[in-house]
């Protein structure tokens, strides 16, 4: 391993970040901090057509709530600044004419017009027209290998559009190595003479790419396998300019939940969940896209549920915090075939992670929503809440469903509950109730169970018809934590209210 180890996530800002997009950054992340290396944000915006404005704001946001920020990205430690493409582009003009020079790149000035054409005559004849060692020197196509150098000159002068295209070698087997894949081979013939540079003064992504990645001393490329086909010309490209080529990763796809190929954002909208971190809205179609965040998911359980999208540890253990992914990831151990994406695990993600949180933050999340209610309690009577319907919720938005009971009467009772239990005897039964409750000075859980209990023993009745009642009475359905918690935690009075309420509502 390099001693220096630099990686970067390199998001294009086209719009918000998809999950895939927030695992390259992740793995990235970890190997960095794994091998006490550094990890760089860059954004690779030479693409203007694309550019979405928020964009840049959003990757910044994600990384921030995913807790994987970056060593050095725009505005942060710019040792190799700048980290915007679109604030380099002197420097690409710069590598662009070196290749030319070299001869591993040359202008070419076909019309798009002209390229349609040949690609329909290819077609007519059942063959697929591209553009490298075949033709570029037959002479249907214009470039500088066939143009004089003065013919060039003269073009480019008076301001006839060109591009820049790489001369990809002839007959070569290329053999590349990805840390993830191993050995891959390839013969030049098969590829295409890629653009490199446009007229309009903008590389495009892939000289862009190569030269920042050499730039800015990155050691490993760790990026999704959409980019695998454009490696054999990175490759290339490291040859042409004499550097060394950083070691390469290509990452296993995401895919959807059911069916076949990569998780999108329909599927997302389908089946009911959030493919992006954040929530995002789109500002010329103002639609809005759902978040984790926003969904009420931890950062930690998210993050945790995108670490095995395509790594395991290689034993049974799933749950690792930030630090335990940090000692385990390793490249080794990341899959080659596709992920499938399970929105029922991200949630039981979140559940393990839930019952890990400590209660008094979570307390802490709840005031707010207790405060738009206007109910305001003491954070220790909240604590305790928080700590006794805690493994039933999945959601810090769950918990008023899980513990209203602890703070209003129940509204209504449950119909098939009502009728169930609530017979013709019960009124009298919860009446005597009240009776046996309005003794008993020590309420709390331990004393009013044993006596309650005691009670219902003396009668040589069910406990059922006694604690089901009760239950609706003070919950309004036959749900919740044990009961003579929730009898301590409301207090003797209410208890008692409560049991009224019901006998009332029942006897209309
Ligand atoms: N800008 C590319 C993207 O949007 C980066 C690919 C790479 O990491 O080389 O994903």
């Amino acid at each position: 391993m390099k001693s220096n180890v630099r990686v970067r996530f390199a998001p294009s800002p086209t719009g918000p970040l998809h999950i895939g997009g927030v695992r390259t950054a992740l793995y990235n992340y970890l190997f960095a901090k794994k091998h006490k290396g550094t990890f760089i944000l860059r954004i690779e915006d030479t693409d203007q057509t694309r550019y979405v404005a928020n964009a840049e704001q959003y990757i910044i946001d994600a990384l921030k709530w995913c807790n994987i920020p970056f060593d050095e990205g725009p505005n942060t430690n710019e040792k190799f600044g700048p980290y915007r493409q679109s604030e380099r582009k002197e420097i690409y003009k710069k590598y662009a004419t070196i290749l030319i020079n070299s001869g591993w790149a040359y202008y070419a000035f076909d019309t798009s017009e002209a390229l349609d054409a040949e690609r329909k005559n290819h077609e007519s004849d059942g063959k697929t027209f591209i553009y490298n060692w075949h033709n570029r020197e037959k002479g249907r196509l214009v470039n500088s290998l066939v143009l004089s150098n003065e013919d060039v000159q003269n073009k480019i002068a008076s301001g006839e559009n060109y591009v820049i295209r790489f001369k990809t070698p002839q007959d070569e087997v290329l053999e590349m190595y990805d840390e993830i894949r191993g050995k891959i081979t390839i013969n030049t013939n098969t590829l295409d003479d890629k653009i490199l540079f446009k007229s309009d003064g903008m590389p495009t992504y892939h000289l862009a790419n190569i030269v920042d990645d050499h730039l800015m001393e990155i050691s490993h490329v760790i990026r999704g396998e959409e980019w695998l086909p454009s490696m054999p010309l990175h490759i290339l490209l490291y040859r042409a300019f004499k550097w060394d080529a950083p070691k390469f990763a290509h990452l296993p796809l995401i895919l959807k939940p059911v069916g076949k190929g990569k998780l999108s954002k329909r599927d997302g909208d389908k089946l009911g969940f959030p493919v992006f971190p954040l929530a995002y809205t789109n500002t010329e179609t103002n639609e809005i896209s759902r978040g984790y965040k926003e969904d009420g998911y931890f950062s930690d359980a998210f993050i945790n549920m995108l670490a095995f999208l395509g790594w395991n540890p290689g034993t049974e253990q799933e749950l690792f915090s930030l630090e335990n992914l940090i000692q385990e990831f390793d490249l080794k151990r990341v899959s080659k075939s596709g992920a499938k994406f399970n929105p029922d695990k991200t949630k039981w993600f979140q559940q393990q992670y839930m019952q890990t949180k400590n209660n008094s933050e979570l307390t802490d999340l709840f005031l707010p929503i207790l405060a738009d209610k206007e109910i305001h309690k003491d954070k220790s009577y909240v604590l305790k809440v928080v700590s006794a319907i805690k493994e039933r919720a999945i959601f810090v938005a769950d918990f008023w469903d899980l513990s209203s009971f602890f703070f209003v009467d129940p509204e209504e009772y449950d119909a098939k509950a009502s009728k169930k239990n609530w017979k013709e005897d019960t009124s009298d039964l919860m009446q005597e109730l009240i009776t046996i409750l309005s003794a008993i000075t020590d309420f709390s859980s331990a004393n009013t169970e044993k006596e309650i209990k005691a009670w219902i023993s003396g009668k040589e009745i069910g406990f059922g018809k006694v604690m089901q009642p009760l239950r609706l009475s003070l919950v309004g359905k036959l749900a919740g934590p044990h009961l003579f918690d929730i009898m301590d935690m409301i207090g003797k009075a209410d208890t008692i209210q409560r049991i009224k309420n019901a006998i009332e509502k029942h006897s209309l």
